[in-house]
């Protein structure tokens, strides 16, 4: 199937294509995201390639259905950048990758628990100047520490197995229980125990308008003193201007985060020489206490071979007129 691939990286080109040889689809890839301005560039493909930053609303779906586009491919789990009611309403087809880095997501959040918890970000540089003081480093033990994980599906639970790794308690929050979640010890609470009893928070749901804004200043009201809060989903389960508030009166001890409510102003792309105009995003980089990932935390190779081949296989699906389990509806 001709393919209009948005939003490529070199490494994008790199994992899809050696995942193309066997099917052959016809692949071209573009590096701007899809967008209503952007459509255009996908005309007479039937089938278009996207990844988070893509905007899929209502306005680019009628653009592309009306030059002949008639399937939507993620590259990602996460579809809430898709108005899927119109896309059915328009005849289109969407499909996802439903994992593709549960271990490389877990593994990540683990990283910023660790090193914001031993403060080794601040290390790292001290010891790189000759600064052997250990003022202001000082940890706690992981060992008996309560994590609360919010949203108990594939990533939340390998995190779960890998905090009862340390000796860690868990609590858990979601609208369906896990039972292998309950398994490992895990006991299921309402959103305001688990805000209340836990020493780290760790947001594992996906963005709805349910989750939009979880942690809001209602909910950093609720929770444990000096929390750490970690959030490797979606940038707007958390309210960043009330989590601006909570760290500066040290309500929350930690924060650590790979998404970021507007991060599609700024997420895999170099600006390093450029002017950041986004003063609530500037904020939160001046806490020592605050450790921000730009959407990394699905970076592994294994993750990008899985996406390129659940790709394919996905289109193969859809253009073979098979049933792909990995079609999403309204
Ligand atoms: P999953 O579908 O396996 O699990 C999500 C869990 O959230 C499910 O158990 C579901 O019941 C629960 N849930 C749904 N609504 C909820 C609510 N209102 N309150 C509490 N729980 C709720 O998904 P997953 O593979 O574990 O991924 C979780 C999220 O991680 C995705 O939605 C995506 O946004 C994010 N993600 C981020 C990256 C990254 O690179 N940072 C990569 C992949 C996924």
């Amino acid at each position: 199937m001709k393919v209009a691939v948005f939003s490529t990286k070199a490494y994008d080109r790199q994992f899809l294509s050696t995942a193309n040889s066997p099917t052959q689809h016809d692949l071209v890839f573009f590096e701007p995201r899809l967008n209503r301005d952007t459509a255009i560039l996908a005309a007479n493909f039937p089938a278009v390639c996207v990844f988070v930053h893509d905007q899929v609303d209502a306005p680019t779906l009628e653009l592309l259905a009306s030059r002949g586009t008639r399937l939507v491919v993620l590259r990602c789990a996460g579809f809430n950048n898709v108005d899927l009611q119109a896309a059915a309403d328009l005849g289109i087809t969407v499909v996802r990758v439903p994992a593709y880095s549960p271990y490389g997501v877990a593994e990540h959040a683990v990283g910023l628990i660790l090193t914001l918890n031993r403060k080794i970000h601040r290390a790292y540089n001290r010891v790189r100047e000759g600064n052997f003081s250990l003022d202001g480093l000082l940890g706690f033990n992981l060992h008996e520490r309560t994590v609360g994980i919010v949203g108990t599906g594939k990533i939340g639970l390998i995190l779960g197995q890998i905090m009862k790794g340390f000796g860690c308690n868990l609590l858990a929050y979601d609208v369906y229980r896990n039972p292998e979640l309950e398994a490992l010890g895990g006991k299921y609470v309402e959103l305001p125990e688990l805000f209340a009893n836990s020493d780290i928070i760790s947001l594992h749901c996906p963005l709805t308008p349910e989750t939009h804004h979880l942690i809001n200043s209602e909910a950093i009201e609720q929770i444990k003193p000096g929390v750490m809060l970690i959030n490797t989903s979606r940038g707007a389960l958390i309210d960043t201007q009330a989590v601006i508030e909570g760290l500066k009166s040290g309500k929350i001890g930690h924060l650590g985060v790979d998404v970021y409510e507007q991060e599609s102003e700024l997420f895999f792309e170099d600006l390093s020489g450029e002017i950041i105009q986004d003063d609530i995003f500037q904020r939160l980089t001046t806490f020592p206490n605050v450790l921000i990932t730009g959407h990394q935390a699905f970076f592994t190779a294994e993750a990008l071979h899985n996406i390129a081949e659940t790709t394919f296989a996905n289109i193969s699906d859809v253009e073979e007129g098979r049933t792909c389990a990995n079609e999403i509806r309204a």
